[in-house]
């Protein structure tokens, strides 16, 4: 420990700005490689001011983008393994209904992604799954393998795997300022560290901290209600068996985007949200003026009683979380384009957590040198034109 008043020094052979889940998966990885990392994160942890915190995200192998399907197998090996790794459970199969009229383009994306994933018609899903009621000519695609991540769960486990295997990390460490070059220095508000290579997985802050980096990226960070709705019969179906999550990809009494999880994180309160937000400074994300009508909560109601009737239409809680979303909703995963050692995972758009133990891979391939083993070209930052500003 640096000495009082002293700002710390060393050099390492990584660092990552940002603890979050997929700066934590990196971290993991290039431990797993035996480089000897430093995790830097600017609050204490835990915190939910970023987009990571919270108990569950959907994970699934339904994907309309193919280019998501194919990481899916190599994410659920992951969070296999960082269970056992971990030694604690982080997933709860529940199965995934992707809702949509019949021939909807996405859902045979998502029925494609799954072999020929079986197609249900409301009287069939309403038999299955009561608690959810479609309309005339609408149908759901059953996605078995899906399921809940234990998001806090998750995010200590990657940690403590990480620290396990040498790694550093430092909480309440806000970064300052980057310099770049052959070896990077990176100052902080407490300490001044070196290191030939640096990630960084800033969530919603990225855009400022890669501004004077010559980068302006379009990254928009969006608040997000995060809704969960009453049942009106508590425990129905039951605990044992709960209901699937959900993905809503356009109906005739609702629009796309709308996602839900059933009741395992508050007794008897169903997590229902709308993947769409309002623009805000992750600074301000408390700004919203209180008490103000959400247009999305009014959304979401009309959808509870069109589409759940088992839910009171009300939300019982509303908390906030922050997504960061590119004009695309596809990642950015890269270079730097002007400093190769700099690798920055970005844009995860809502959608990020379940791919966390691919992204954080392919970072640390990224950084190492390495053949990435899914194609980044998807996620490349120069998709974006004009982003590079005046030379440094
Ligand atoms: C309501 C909601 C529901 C979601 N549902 C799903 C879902 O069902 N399935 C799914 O796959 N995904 C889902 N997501 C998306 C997923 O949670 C995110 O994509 C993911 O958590 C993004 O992680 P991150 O590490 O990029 O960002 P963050 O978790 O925000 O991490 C970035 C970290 O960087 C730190 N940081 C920033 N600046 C600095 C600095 N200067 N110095 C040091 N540290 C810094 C921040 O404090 C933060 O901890 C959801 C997101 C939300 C908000």
């Amino acid at each position: 420990m640096a000495a009082l008043g002293q700002p710390r020094q060393a050099t390492y052979d990584a660092i990552v700005i940002g603890a979050g889940i997929q700066g934590s998966f990196a971290a993991y990885h290039l431990a797993q490689h035996h480089r000897d990392t430093l995790l830097l994160e600017q609050f204490i942890l835990p915190h939910s001011r970023g987009s990571s915190h919270g108990q569950s995200r959907i994970t699934r192998s339904a994907y309309p983008q193919e280019v998501y399907a194919r990481m899916m197998p190599d994410c659920f090996r992951l969070w296999e393994r960082l269970e056992a790794e971990a030694g604690t459970s982080l997933f709860r199969r529940t199965g995934l209904v992707a809702l949509g009229p019949a021939g909807n383009p996405e859902l045979e994306g998502c029925r494609r992604s799954l072999g020929a994933g079986e197609v249900l018609d409301a009287t069939v899903l309403a038999r299955r799954f009561p608690g959810l009621r479609l309309h005339a000519g609408e149908v759901a695609v059953w996605d078995d393998t899906a399921g809940v991540l234990f998001a806090d769960r998750a995010l200590r486990a990657v940690q403590d795997v990480f620290r396990r295997r040498g790694g550093t990390l430092q909480d309440g460490e806000k970064v300052l300022r980057i310099e770049p070059g052959a070896v990077l220095t990176v100052t902080t508000t407490a300490g001044v560290y070196r290191a030939p290579r640096l990630i960084m997985t800033a969530g919603a802050w990225t855009g400022a901290l890669v501004a004077p980096l010559g980068l302006r990226l379009p990254l928009q960070p969006l608040r997000i209600n995060v809704c969960y709705w009453r049942e009106k019969e508590p425990g129905s179906p039951s605990a044992d068996r709960p209901s699937p999550c959900f993905l809503v990809l356009g109906l005739s009494q609702a629009p796309r985007g709308i996602f839900g999880l059933p009741a395992l994180e508050y007794p008897g309160l169903v997590k229902v949200c709308y993947h769409h937000g309002s623009p805000a400074d992750p600074e301000e994300r408390d700004r919203a003026p209180l008490g103000a009508p959400h247009p999305d909560v009014a959304l979401l109601s009309s959808f509870i009683s069109s589409y759940l009737p088992g839910l009171e239409p009300q939300p019982a809680v509303v908390e906030t979380c922050l997504y960061t979303n590119t004009p695309d909703e596809d990642f950015i995963l890269d270079r730097h384009p002007k400093f190769s050692n700099i690798i920055i995972g970005a844009g995860f758009s809502g959608h990020g957590f379940k791919l966390a133990p691919v992204v954080g891979k392919l970072l640390c391939e990224l950084s190492l040198g390495e053949e990435p083993s899914h194609s980044t070209a998807p996620f490349a930052i120069t998709r974006f034109p004009g982003v590079l500003q005046a030379a440094l």
